[in-house]
């Protein structure tokens, strides 16, 4: 019923294209939900059971929600999002109620991601037994264990703070596969400016001046480097309004603004 499957869930249009650098994990992530939808009877047979989850952890910013959507384009799977704190209501039993909700859109709207931004939000370390975030992670664990690997709705959760999360979450059967996404390095802040650049009207020095780019932004992250580009774009508008081309200038001038907000502490924490 694809009608309904519109109605309920976004079925996003982001190309892994679109997503610069990366190589490797958009391997990984494919691997682990296509093989199953393709080859269920080859994993039957060899007895293995698919993944039900993917936990994306890393610095914010590093392209895991635009992971998770590319994924959906591909398989052609639903994407259903939760934001974490969207979770927790003002009516206490009303939270739990709503991860069942959740869950069960997710399977009407099968195959399909459903995908926990700030997943810690919604299952931090269980605090005692009458907390409301104990009693949703709860039902998430029900949820969770209640449904079988290859009824083709997988959960990709997100977090910037893998740590933090109830542990219960990572035991196999649940978020079983652990995917660590880190700002890019050299190469992949070199394909996130090329898929921007892409798209804009830039001066050959721009491209000449590339290699000094990715000199200044080591440690940024995708969002960052986005964030570069637009306000580049704004800085060759500012001298000039009718300004046809976006100039080198206006991409170190941009550069001087954007600064990452990545530390490096908040990197070694993964
Ligand atoms: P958060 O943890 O804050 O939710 P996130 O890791 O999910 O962040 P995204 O939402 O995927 O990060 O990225 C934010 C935005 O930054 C994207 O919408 C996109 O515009 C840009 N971006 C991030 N990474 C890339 C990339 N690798 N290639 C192109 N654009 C990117």
């Amino acid at each position: 019923p694809s009608g309904i499957r519109d109605l309920l869930a976004d079925v996003p249009k982001v190309e892994w294209d679109d997503i610069g650098g990366y190589e490797d994990i958009k391997q990984e992530i494919r691997k682990v939900v296509e093989w199953p939808l393709k080859y269920p009877e080859q994993f039957k047979k060899l007895g293995i059971t698919p993944s039900k989850g993917i936990l994306l952890y890393g610095p914010p910013g590093c392209s895991k929600t635009l992971l998770a959507r590319a994924l959906c384009t591909q398989c052609n799977l639903a994407f259903i999002a939760v934001k974490g704190p969207e979770i927790f209501s003002k009516y206490v039993g009303d939270s739990e109620k709503t991860v069942r909700e959740i869950f069960k859109k997710a399977r009407i709207c099968a195959p399909s991601v459903l995908f926990f931004d700030e997943i810690d939000a919604i299952a931090p370390q269980r605090q005692g037994s009458t907390d409301v975030s104990d009693r949703v992670l709860i039902q998430l664990l029900t949820e969770i264990d209640g449904f079988e690997s290859l009824k083709n709705v997988i959960i990709i959760a997100a977090t910037n703070r893998p740590a933090s999360i109830d542990k219960a979450l990572l035991r196999p059967g649940r978020f079983d596969h652990l995917v660590f996404v880190d700002v890019p390095d050299r190469e992949g802040r070199k394909a996130i400016f090329e898929v921007n650049l892409k798209k804009m009207k830039v001066n050959d020095d721009v491209k000449q001046g590339l290699q000094l780019l990715l000199d200044k932004t080591m440690g940024y992250t995708g969002a960052e480097i986005c964030q570069i580009c637009r306000e580049a774009g704004l800085n060759a508008l500012n001298r000039n309004i009718q300004n046809e081309f976006i100039e080198f200038q206006d991409f170190e001038m941009a550069l001087s603004k954007v600064k990452s907000n990545i530390t490096h502490e908040d990197r070694m924490q993964f």
